[in-house]
């Protein structure tokens, strides 16, 4: 065998060979998916006020319902005129209260002129149970799409790094976006061995999203999700460590809901 052959055929051994076995580290881009990309759809109008069941997680005036995820010191992101804005120096922010299954609507808007591309353009994220300080738990992601390709399991509305949204609803920066979001926890057998997944259904700006998902576990960076169990947890918000100006929220509410559905017979 003549040298160039020879070393293609080691080039092609070394290929079929994991990563694991040649003793590497796993990476970030070994659960990325870039394609196909969801379509473009230009939302309608929404405008939805907390129905009168609601807790009400942000109105507009205080974040006495939000403490730092690190610590559980008072929620020191800034208020101003309505709008609670992304602290990064001061870190994620999670509910005071826990939740099982609930129904959440929150209000998001990438500031106009933002810099920035691919993940660090706007990046925040809506975990709907924080299992953990920092990023631990289950993302659905919080980011400028709009006109911004990135991994699509990461862009806006995407499962991170599990489901890509069925479509992409972004509206552009400067303007808010709006998610609807039904969380069913996962449930976890007397040995921690899974019952049942987590499910997300979502709309943004009243357009579905992801259509009742079955989570793979907690969303990760790196590597493939599982699940470890856990009861009911915190709603946590993201303060990206990316160089980007922050986004702001407004109109965060959620709904309670039973534990499971029971149907009824005559
Ligand atoms: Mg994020």
């Amino acid at each position: 065998m003549k040298a160039p052959a020879a070393l293609a055929a080691l080039l092609l051994v070394c290929a079929a060979v994991p990563a694991a076995a040649q003793g590497t580290h796993p990476r970030p881009e070994e659960t990325e998916v870039w394609k196909p990309v969801p379509a473009v759809v230009t939302p309608g109008r929404t405008d939805l006020g907390a129905p009168s069941d609601a807790i009400v997680l942000f109105d507009g005036k205080d974040e006495s319902q939000w403490v730092s995820a690190d610590d559980h010191t008072p929620a020191d992101w800034d208020v101003h005129d309505g709008v609670l804005t992304v602290s990064k120096k001061a870190g994620n922010i999670e509910t005071k209260r826990s939740f099982t299954n609930y129904q959440i609507h929150l209000e998001w808007k990438v500031p106009s002129g933002i810099t920035g591309s691919g993940q660090a353009r706007g990046n925040s994220g809506l975990f709907l149970a924080s299992t953990g300080p920092g990023d631990d738990g289950y993302e659905i992601q919080i980011l400028d799409s709009y006109k911004n390709s990135t991994y699509v399991n990461g862009q806006a509305a995407a499962i991170y790094k599990q489901y890509p949204p069925l479509v992409n609803a972004m509206r552009p920066p400067g303007e808010w976006n709006v998610y609807d979001v039904v969380w069913t926890a996962p449930t976890f057998n007397a040995d921690g061995s899974l019952k049942s997944p987590a499910y997300v259904t979502a709309f943004q700006n009243g357009v579905l999203v992801q259509d009742h998902v079955a989570l793979l576990g907690p969303t990760l960076y790196i590597g493939k999700p599982h699940y470890a169990p856990h009861g009911p947890e915190p709603i946590k918000l993201q303060a990206h460590g990316d160089p980007s100006a922050p986004i702001s929220f407004r109109n965060i509410w959620v709904r309670v809901l039973p534990d499971t559905a029971q149907a009824h017979m005559p």
